[in-house]
């Protein structure tokens, strides 16, 4: 087996993201020797043990992290900057702090600052997910065949860097390294702006006149069925990465808005031709990413 990678990694928050990373790293052995898991509430915790997650659970992230080589933020985005306060001073000098976070410029403004000299920081997502949280709700396989960004601010040292990259290998995921602002830019359009639009089209069915919504909900399989899978994520993470992804999604959504238009207006005047061309374009990219395994 290979070496063991951390001694004793912390995790803190452990819901969907982070259930799985300890699931692995119980079945696997070569993750953690020692696991401690914090989270908010107790009930989360009773339910790690429960669960047979960690070796040790801990009310306090503060104390969660003493003594740890390896720290993973696995919260809500906006729970961030408090957390990185709360454990900066207790954190072991040489221990890596990483993290799962969905939107990289904020976490990196968030945590970044607040850590001391001599730990190091490494941001990473997993892009990877369902539409379930909780401690439940984490598999061994979610990672599989999944792409993980490992962000780097400048000036990281290179051996926490691989450090981090060979976890989320040893977690099934293929890696990559790409620079935070472009990170946001690309979740943006590929994850940030559909969930908005999902969020927002459910809303709008919502606001049908009572028989309407019935009927919606009747005949969801002609595609609204689809927006209601991603719809059904988790509010405060979601509610977090949108706050936390300002810029780029406002640039993402005012480009979709301008090509809504575009549509807008081909479907008023009747331009055929248009239409098809954009469908079309629809199921070539929807080809491609059968083709590249993604689907
Ligand atoms: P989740 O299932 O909702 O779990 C969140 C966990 O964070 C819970 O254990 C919660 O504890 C804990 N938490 C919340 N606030 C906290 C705080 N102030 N201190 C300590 N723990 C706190 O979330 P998730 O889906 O695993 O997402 C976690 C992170 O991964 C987020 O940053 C998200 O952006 C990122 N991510 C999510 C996905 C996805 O599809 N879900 C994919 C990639 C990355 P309690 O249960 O006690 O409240």
């Amino acid at each position: 087996m290979a070496e063991t990678l951390f001694r004793r990694l912390a995790l803190i928050g452990i819901g969907l993201i982070g259930s799985s990373v300890a699931r692995i790293a119980r079945e696997r052995g070569d993750i953690a020797d020692e696991l401690v898991v914090n989270a908010r509430t107790q009930a989360t915790l009773d339910r790690v043990q429960v669960l047979g997650l960690a070796d040790r659970v801990e009310g306090d992230a503060a104390r969660a992290v003493q003594g740890a080589d390896g720290v993973m933020l696995c919260a809500p985005v906006g729970a961030f900057a408090g957390l990185a306060a709360a454990i900066a001073p207790h954190l072991a000098p040489g221990a890596i702090v990483t993290d799962v976070g969905s939107t990289k410029m904020s976490v990196i403004r968030d945590v970044g600052p607040a850590l001391p000299e001599g730990v190091h920081f490494v941001p990473a997502h997993p892009v990877a997910g369902t539409e379930y949280s909780g401690p439940d709700a984490g598999f061994t396989t979610l990672f599989q065949g999944r792409w993980t960004l490992v962000t780097p601010p400048p000036g990281t040292e290179e051996a926490a860097i691989v450090r981090i990259e060979e976890l989320w290998r040893r977690c099934g995921s293929m890696v990559e390294r790409m620079e935070p602002a472009h990170h946001d830019r690309v979740l943006a359009i590929v994850s940030h702006l559909p969930h908005l639009l999902a969020f927002t089209i459910c809303g709008t069915a919502d606001d049908l006149e009572d028989e309407s919504r019935q009927q919606v909900l009747k005949f969801a399989a002609s595609g609204f069925r689809d927006f209601t899978r991603i719809a059904a994520s988790d509010p405060v993470m979601w509610r977090d990465i949108f706050l936390n992804n300002r810029e780029a999604l406002l640039e993402m959504l005012a480009r979709f808005t301008e090509d809504a238009q575009a549509m807008a207006r081909a479907v008023r005047w009747g331009d055929a031709e248009y239409i098809e061309d954009k469908v079309e374009r629809g199921r070539k990219i929807r080809r491609s990413l059968i083709e590249l395994k993604q689907a």
